[in-house]
């Protein structure tokens, strides 16, 4: 059973270290927030499984890590100058700052309904690059990390002989200056991305469109997000990016409401085009001029000539995917005894900790000794972080354990030194079972993998 509310997952992540609010020691910063030793765990294996499955799984998908600070041509060219807003509106009554589109016709602070008429207001960050501060010299903080694929496709067709049905691969930051940063991790202005840019031959980017939809849907499943809580949205017309024929957003059920966890797009030839060089009637703005342009032909050349292939994009982001997989793992429930546990049912792959090696004296040189060997010898598994944790109290601990999702608790206890056998824990069933210490890294290993 997922959270009963958002303020339950955020108690949550800042008690046990998942989460913390940015810049917090000076009042924080509006829709900024840093991941603590937990959560950078977590989100290191989600992204680490997005990877698996897009890159290292598949043959036909490269990888890139490419720069946030961008070259504002691109950004004019690819029509994010021109139309990456949002409508935005003043309450005249209190001055208060909305996005218009999340709001049915009152100011949600004071509750007036003298707005005034909604103006775009573009979400690109600036910043100043060099030591003049002119104005003149800025680049942009990317705000999707697709564009710099596009930039860079024809290095990549040169330097793989790629042909089309191929993909580019990428996990990084991007940022957008929302109006209303809003609901934990899930409306940020600094966030990651994980993004496939998938070429294909055009008339076959439909059927790719579909292929990618069930694709995503078993990788999210595969995280823990089972594919019947995420419900399709077919974006109608009017509603889609500038660049997108045709959009399919994951809609999960977060704690405040069924919103965007990831969208597919059918993005066409837009970006490849805008970006060539002589194509200035792809670009969408008037803005883009002669010497604004770029010195490539991004296109493929097979015995017909010239293709700009279409390009179809999953685009997912971590936050918003750390968020779902915390709400579908965190569970309270209610033991025999009465008593309450809270424990996060992560995918093993996921969990932050995968094993907690407990020593039941602390104060004991053999079994201290035994534990701390046991846990050097599971970290060299390279499952992941594995902890040896010298508290002395084991029922707190696997309490602890259970509430950050740790899959195992080993116990080495005076039994251990006569036999060589250990406790091991299991999180959600709660049996402890005793293991030969030999047999524990093979037990371990087969279950996290
Ligand atoms: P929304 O309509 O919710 O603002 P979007 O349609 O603008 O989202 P896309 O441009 O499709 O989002 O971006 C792809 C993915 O990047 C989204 O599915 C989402 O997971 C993530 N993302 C976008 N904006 C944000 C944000 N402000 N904070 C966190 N994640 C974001």
């Amino acid at each position: 059973m997922p959270a009963s509310s958002m303020e339950e997952l955020v108690a949550l992540a800042k008690r046990r270290g998942f989460v913390f609010q940015a810049s917090e020691i000076y009042g924080g910063l509006q829709g900024v927030y840093d991941y603590g030793p937990l959560g950078v765990e977590l989100k290191n294996n989600l992204k680490a499984a997005w990877w698996r499955s897009m890159v290292h799984e598949r043959d036909d998908v490269e990888g890139l890590d490419s720069a946030i600070l961008t070259n504002p041509k691109v950004l004019r060219h690819s029509g994010h100058e021109e139309t990456f807003s949002d409508p935005l509106v003043d309450c005249r009554e209190c001055k208060s700052r909305w996005r218009s589109d999340h709001l049915n016709g009152r100011c949600p602070r004071c509750g007036s309904a003298d707005l005034t008429p909604p103006r775009p207001f573009n979400l690109m960050f600036k910043t100043g690059i060099g030591p003049v501060d002119d104005g003149a010299s800025f680049a942009y903080l990317r705000p999707e990390t697709a564009q710099s694929i596009f930039t860079n496709f024809k290095n990549i067709l040169d330097a793989t002989s790629r042909r089309p049905p191929f993909g580019v691969a990428q996990i990084g930051k991007a940022f957008r200056n929302e109006i209303t940063p809003r609901n934990f991790v899930f409306r940020v202005r600094e966030f990651e991305q994980m993004e496939l840019e998938f070429f294909v031959p055009p008339g076959t980017d439909q059927e790719w469109l579909e292929r990618w939809v069930e694709e995503r849907l078993r990788w999210w499943d595969a995280q823990g997000v089972p594919r019947e809580r995420l419900e399709l949205l077919r974006v109608p017309d009017g509603e889609r990016a500038h660049y997108s024929k045709a959009t399919v957003d994951l809609m999960y059920p977060f704690p405040h409401g069924l919103e965007e966890l990831e969208g597919i797009a059918n993005r066409t030839d837009f970006d490849l085009g805008s970006h060539t060089k002589n194509q200035r009637e792809m670009a969408v703005t008037a803005a883009v001029s002669s010497n604004d342009e770029s010195n490539a032909r991004l296109a493929v050349r097979d015995d017909n000539g010239w293709t700009v292939p279409y390009v179809i994009e999953p685009s997912a982001g971590v936050d918003r995917g750390f968020l779902a997989v915390l709400n579908e793992a965190y569970s309270v429930e209610r033991l025999e005894n009465g008593t309450e546990r809270t424990v996060l049912r992560l995918r093993a792959h996921l969990a932050p900790v995968k094993a907690a090696v407990l020593p039941l004296k602390r104060n004991h040189d053999g079994i201290m000794a035994r534990a701390r060997a046991l846990k050097a010898q599971l970290a060299a598994l390279g499952i992941g972080r594995v902890l040896f944790e010298n508290t002395g109290n084991i029922g707190k601990g696997y309490r602890r354990h259970d509430e950050v999702g740790t899959p195992f608790c080993v116990t080495v206890d005076f039994q251990t030194l006569e036999d060589e056998t250990v406790t091991v824990r299991d999180r959600d069933t709660m049996r402890q079972e005793r293991l030969n210490a030999a047999a524990l890294a093979a037990y371990v290993q087969e279950r996290i993998a």
